[in-house]
């Protein structure tokens, strides 16, 4: 079997590259060892995050730092036993997120996400998706008046960077949200995002989207990958690929595969959770909602499904779904949780490094791209992703600048 570019990893991110690569007329294979979008794109909370241009810093105040370490927040926890493995990512987490640093961050990624719903739409329309997307935002929602008015100053700042929002008082949020209690001191609404009613099913509307454009999805192993002659060789089920060009779209796995051709990145992972649950009594709430508690609950096909924050761990580590108890009994007096739907705990681990920002473009060997990477943003960014890295193996002009994304920033 031969093709012009195999795309390892069929996540959200690799369906995305596959559909703008065969859409500029390249004869594509998609190889996943599941089912495509089966993994991290699978679970998240389905946030197509516009509004996100200052990517998740390190905290560098001290009490900050004191709490996430007592593992007291739900936002952020640390799995104590990885903390040798993850000591040298982590500090240069830390070190990127210092203020001079993240500001430059900042600046680059605000250019980037812009471009995140307006990416999305067109292929959220061809793909025939429109279905499960909702397209009035989402909302951030606060405990405490002083994170209130923290977060409109930052909001008002981010206007700057083309970032909109409205300001709810708590009887606005009651009237847009009635099933919420009466619990918050007033709300962010965050209206430029899309949110996905099923992630699982937007990435496979992606991939029907990708065959009809003449592309092939196939299972294999993209750790069987190998140079041979000019090009690529990996095994799929039904046989050997060969490849000129070969894009790595492994998500959390992506540094695997990378070691094995020679180059360690600096990645680690940040792991997540979901549960679903009944909406109580029938009750409907609207909006996919962040609580400042350090969660998110958002209306879903299957249910209203609970996501976590981050958990720093070892990536292949046992699941430890006390994060989701915790989540969970905060959120059950404020929103309107039913029961918990049996078997829906799920687990995922967020590709991150320590700059906050992908790896889109070439990698260190003839034919060998990445787009991984992604963090927080792997849904929001797939679509944009997608756009510059075939842009960039097709000698088109980039719609963004790659520079900040390249891999070899990393030394
Ligand atoms: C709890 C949680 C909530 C989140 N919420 C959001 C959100 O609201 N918005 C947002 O934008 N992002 C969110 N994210 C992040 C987002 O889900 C990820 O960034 C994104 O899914 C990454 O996509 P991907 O395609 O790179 O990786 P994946 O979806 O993991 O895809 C990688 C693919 O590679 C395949 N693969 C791995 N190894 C091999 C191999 N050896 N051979 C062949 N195939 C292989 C896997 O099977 C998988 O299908 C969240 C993440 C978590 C964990």
């Amino acid at each position: 079997m031969k093709a012009d570019v195999a795309v390892l990893g069929a996540g959200i991110v690799g369906t995305c590259v596959a559909i703008h690569l065969a859409r500029r007329g390249r004869a594509v294979t998609l190889i996943d060892r599941g089912e495509a979008g089966g993994e991290t794109s699978f679970g998240n909370a389905g946030l197509i995050q516009r509004e996100g241009v200052a990517p998740y810093a390190f905290p560098r105040a001290f009490l900050k730092l004191a709490r996430y370490g007592l593992n007291r927040s739900l936002d952020m926890r640390f799995g104590w036993s990885a903390l040798p493995a993850l000591a040298g990512p982590l500090a240069r987490y830390w070190w990127h997120s210092r203020p001079s640093e993240y500001a430059r961050i900042v600046r680059d990624y605000a250019q980037f996400i812009a471009h995140s719903v307006s990416e999305h739409a067109p292929l959220i329309e061809e793909s025939g998706a429109g279905n499960l997307i909702a397209r009035d935002g989402w909302i951030d929602v606060y405990r405490t008046r002083r994170a209130f008015e923290d977060e409109q100053a930052e909001a008002e700042d981010q206007r700057a960077l083309g970032v909109e929002h409205r300001v709810l008082d708590a009887g606005e949020l009651a009237r847009l949200e009635p099933a919420l209690a009466p619990v918050f001191v007033g709300a962010i609404h965050r209206t430029q995002p899309w949110t996905v009613r099923d992630p699982l099913a937007l990435t496979q509307a992606y991939l029907r989207l990708f065959k009809s454009l003449g592309g092939s999805f196939r299972r294999g192993d993209g750790m069987t990958l190998r140079e041979d002659g000019d090009g690529w060789q990996v095994q799929t089920d039904t046989g050997p690929l060969r490849a000129r060009e070969v894009v790595v779209a492994m998500g959390p796995w992506s540094d695997n595969l990378m070691r094995g051709l020679g180059r360690r990145l600096p990645f680690f992972v940040k792991r997540g959770y979901h549960a679903h649950y009944r909406p109580r009594d029938g009750a409907e709430q609207r909006h996919a909602i962040h609580d400042e508690a350090g969660y998110v609950v958002a209306p879903m096909a299957a249910g209203l499904r609970l996501t976590t924050g981050a958990q720093f761990m070892r990536r292949d580590a046992p699941p430890d779904p006390a994060q989701v108890a915790a989540c969970e009994a905060a959120a059950r007096p404020a929103f309107p949780l039913g029961e918990q739907i049996a078997g829906s705990i799920w687990m995922g681990s967020r590709p991150c490094t320590p700059d906050m920002k992908p790896v889109i473009g070439p990698g260190h060997r003839r034919g060998l791209w990445l787009a991984t990477g992604h963090a927080h943003h792997g849904l929001t960014l797939a679509a944009a992703t997608g756009r510059l890295l075939a842009e960039m193996m097709t000698g088109e002009t980039p719609f963004v600048d790659p520079a900040p994304y390249r891999m070899d920033r990393f030394r």
